[in-house]
């Protein structure tokens, strides 16, 4: 897909610029808008939205608010905080920054875990980012969607 100068010049910062270290795009080598597209059309057939997504991720994130936990929620899931000092900064040059402190939840039924950080929740719901192949806060939609059981609420 072509994108814009916009997405080239947040994709080259994702790349090469100040915030490379943190390999939103992973060892991906598609452009930032196919990542992006990809996966709204891994979204369309569990007809899940970002919304669907993220507010799921925040579902479970709001419920550390004040205790890093591990703590059960909805008698299925072990939800735990892992607290980072310092914030990152939104690539997409929004002036949004999201601490650096992870979620993690294990569906205790599978024994499946999926972990993020805020910014990922920030990425999904305002820009249905999920990050390259091989990023190390990569989020599948696929597999969060199993894991954290998000359903279609239609
Ligand atoms: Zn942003």
């Amino acid at each position: 897909m072509k994108q814009g100068p916009n997405f080239k010049r947040i994709e080259d910062n994702m790349r090469s610029g100040p915030l490379a270290a943190h390999q939103f795009l992973g060892t991906d080598t598609r452009t930032l808008a196919d990542v992006i597209l990809h996966d709204q059309l891994l979204l369309e057939p569990l007809g899940l939205t970002n919304q669907d997504i993220s507010d799921r991720m925040r579902y479970f994130t709001d419920k550390l608010a004040d205790n890093p936990g591990p703590k059960n929620a909805d008698h299925k899931f072990r939800v735990e905080r892992e607290e980072h000092k310092g914030r990152i900064l939104c690539p997409f040059a929004d002036n949004v920054q999201a601490s650096k402190s992870i979620t993690r939840v294990t569906n205790m039924e599978s024994g499946k875990t999926v972990v993020w950080s805020d910014l990922n929740i920030h990425l999904i719901a305002s820009h249905g980012f999920y990050e390259g192949y091989g990023a190390p806060f990569r989020v599948d939609p696929a597999e969060y969607a199993e894991v954290l059981e998000i359903k279609n609420p239609k």
